[in-house]
């Protein structure tokens, strides 16, 4: 019997890539979004696929999805700051009620669940590169609290469920990745600069572009987030790539692999913007055998050649 899986967020940016591997690996799969900042078009490629269903369908309400699951992956949840800054109770939903919904389904099904959680739960890091081991500086109340705390608190659910319920859960620490399919409007910074470079605009750099971040391929993440579901390690456990690089650094090899003419335009920092990010990465290379492969250069590449080619599908130009 094939392995069923259930991939919530399964039309967003990493959970279509998601839909893909796990498809490629022989599963069944289920995904289920409600559309409010991923696309139809992400998973467009999968329609005459017959082991792929999407389904239009809340998190919150993953306990009505037919079927039996063997593997759950909690990928529903806006993820850029102008979207979850948009939708906030939304936001703190996916993270509540929606991961909730999600864990009972692993619990009746006694499937791996699998929680896609972030470095926003480490906040403005007062310790660098960051160890899951740290605890975090994470503003309550700020404008960004209602993704970062709405994180935490998944995280302490599914951390109760594995202790009081028995659920095998895993979660995933992801750090800011990028690749083919992200919504070229969404207000990330590699959208953002790739979108501006490729109409010769100027490119929006927050501050002075010193603050750095380093940055995952997509494949990479992927690779990683099944690692984690193949093991039964509880983690949470990072994956990212640790080489770190300037903002500036980011937008000025974009516009060159854009051809572009773009200047840069300098512009204020936002509320909370965290100063440095890199992930320390002992855990997943050592519970998981899990590296980085594919280097920026390479990446951004193939990422702002993917935004020239498809800048004018409808999913892309929606915006916050
Ligand atoms: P995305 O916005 O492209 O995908 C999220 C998907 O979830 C969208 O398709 C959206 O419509 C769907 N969704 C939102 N609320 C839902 C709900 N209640 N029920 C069903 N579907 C819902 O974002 P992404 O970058 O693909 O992020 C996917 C996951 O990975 C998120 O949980 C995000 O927090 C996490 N993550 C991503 C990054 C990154 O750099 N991309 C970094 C850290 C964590």
């Amino acid at each position: 019997m094939p392995q069923r899986a259930l991939v919530a967020g399964g039309a967003g940016f990493v959970g279509s890539h998601l839909c893909d591997e796990l498809l490629r690996r022989g599963y069944e799969v289920v995904a289920i979004d409600t559309l409010l900042t991923g696309g139809r078009t992400n998973v467009d490629h999968l329609v005459d696929e017959p082991n792929f269903i999407l389904l239009h369908h809340d998190a919150a309400d993953a306990l009505s999805v037919e079927g039996h699951f063997d593997l759950v992956l909690h990928f529903a949840s806006p993820a850029s700051p102008p979207w979850y800054m948009k939708y906030p109770i939304e936001t703190l939903h996916a993270g509540s009620i929606a991961t909730e919904a999600l864990l009972r389904v692993a619990e009746r099904d006694n499937a791996r669940f699998i929680l896609a959680s972030t470095s926003e739960v480490y906040g403005d890091p007062a310790v660098h590169p960051q160890p899951e081991s740290y605890w975090g500086n994470v503003n309550p109340n700020g404008p960004r609290s209602v993704y970062d705390e709405a994180k935490r608190y998944a995280e302490a659910l599914t951390a109760a469920f594995r202790r009081s319920h028995r659920v095998n859960t895993g979660i995933v620490r992801i750090f800011n990745t990028y690749g083919p399919r992200m919504a070229l409007g969404d207000g990330r910074m590699i959208p953002a600069f790739a979108a501006a470079a490729l109409k010769n605009d100027p490119i929006p750099l927050h501050g002075d572009g010193t603050q750095t971040r380093s940055l995952t391929y997509v494949g990479d993440l992927v690779r990683g987030v099944l690692a984690l579901a193949d093991s039964d390690q509880p983690g949470p456990i990072n994956i990212g790539n640790p080489r770190e690089q300037t903002v500036r650094e980011i937008a000025e090899v974009i516009v060159k692999l854009a051809g572009s003419t773009s200047e840069i335009s300098y512009q204020p920092r936002p509320v909370d913007d965290p100063e440095r990010r890199r992930p320390d990465i002992s855990l997943a290379r050592e519970l998981l055998d899990w590296e980085p492969e594919v280097d920026s250069e390479t990446g951004l590449a193939e990422t702002v050649e993917w935004f020239r080619t498809h800048s004018r599908s409808a999913h892309d130009s929606r915006r916050p």
